[in-house]
């Protein structure tokens, strides 16, 4: 059994005195929201920290409401409140049941899963199985097991959620101790498996804020080895909107789990918008999604199998839309 190390816990009233702490901490501290990601990873030694800062005593931070054209979803609402609510787009309700299991939905959060660590098969066992090889990149060591030529860290984004968001724009806001900031999505994120967020350690997520657009249609669709539980190794989020002619005039394909961010298939797009939405265009954006990414043996399956499933997952989910 794994046992998680002696930990100091703070659980501030306000979300001024959580960044407090974790400032004056340093990387000393961590915020736990559901903890579904980061009690793992404390129990592995991923990590270490002295102090866990608990989100759950502040107020504000769950709940998802509508506010004009906006739907505001609180950093510490849990996956199974979005995938019950009538709020929130259908494409993000999918998305959000596509994580893990019931069970975690259930206790993991937004807030966690926009942020969860990246994962690598050389990193995500226990101490000693790691302690058996020199360790890696992400574990201080000088090497990347993954690609040893290279002084970079592929430890991929494992995130459902994240390439959803960032396909239908949303946007996340922060707070810290240097104040309140309103971020795109998409700006959040870093193609470093070390380094995979923009945010400072201070910095914590307090909500999420998705535009309704109703003339946007989007999907989700994931690739993982079992039905249930196991995390992404491929995901494909596409947003699409077409005039009354059915001609494309705008497209977002937003692959996860190929790279340590969400990745934006921008040629994919291209080879959409412009064109009538079917299975001709639709034949060149997955072509266009397939040359463009480059998963790496570091997770569940092999890469050239993962590969393989990037322009079937895409036809996949654009199919979908062109049917609807
Ligand atoms: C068996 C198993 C299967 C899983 N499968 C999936 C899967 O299929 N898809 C998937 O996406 N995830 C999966 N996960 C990961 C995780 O359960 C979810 O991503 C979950 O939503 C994380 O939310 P949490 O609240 O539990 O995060 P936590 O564990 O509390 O935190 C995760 C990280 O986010 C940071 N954090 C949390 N909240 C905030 C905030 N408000 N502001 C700033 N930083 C914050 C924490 O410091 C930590 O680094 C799986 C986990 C397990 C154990």
């Amino acid at each position: 059994m794994m046992r998680l190390p002696k930990l100091a816990v703070s659980s501030p009233e306000t979300i001024e005195e959580a960044a407090g702490v974790l400032a004056d901490l340093g990387d000393r501290a961590v915020v736990l929201s559901g903890g579904t990601d980061l009690i793992p990873n404390l129990k592995r030694h991923q990590l270490t920290v002295d102090t866990v800062v608990l989100l759950g005593r502040i107020d504000d931070l769950e709940g998802i409401r509508v506010e004009g054209d906006t739907v505001h979803i609180g950093a510490r609402t849990t996956l199974r409140a979005i995938v019950d609510s009538e709020l929130v787009p259908s494409v993000v309700a999918r998305a959000a049941g596509e994580v893990a299991s019931p069970t975690i939905q259930n206790q993991g959060t937004i807030g966690g899963n926009l942020c969860v660590d990246t994962r690598c098969f050389w990193l995500n066992v226990p101490d000693l199985w790691r302690q058996a090889a020199e360790p890696c990149l992400k574990a201080d060591g000088d090497t990347c097991w993954v690609a040893p030529a290279k002084q970079h860290c592929w430890a991929v984004s494992s995130s459902d959620l994240a390439p959803v968001l960032v396909a239908l724009e949303a946007s996340v806001t922060l707070v810290g101790s240097g104040g309140t900031r309103t971020m795109r999505l998409a700006d959040l994120y870093v193609d470093d498996g070390i380094d995979y967020l923009t945010k400072s350690p201070d910095e914590i997520i307090t909500s999420v804020t998705i535009p309704v657009d109703r003339g946007l249609d989007a999907t989700y669709h994931k690739l993982r080895r079992r039905g249930s539980v196991d995390f992404p190794i491929l995901g494909v989020a596409a947003a699409i909107r077409r005039d009354d002619a059915g001609v494309c005039t705008e497209a977002r394909i937003i692959l996860g789990a190929v790279a340590s961010a969400p990745l934006r298939a921008t040629e994919a797009e291209a080879a959409l918008v412009g064109e009538p939405f079917g299975a001709e265009s639709i034949a060149t954006a997955a072509e266009a999604a397939r040359k463009l990414a480059r998963p790496l043996y570091n997770t569940d399956l092999t890469s050239r199998y993962r590969k393989r499933m990037v322009p079937v997952f895409v036809k996949r989910a654009l199919e979908e839309l062109a049917a609807e």
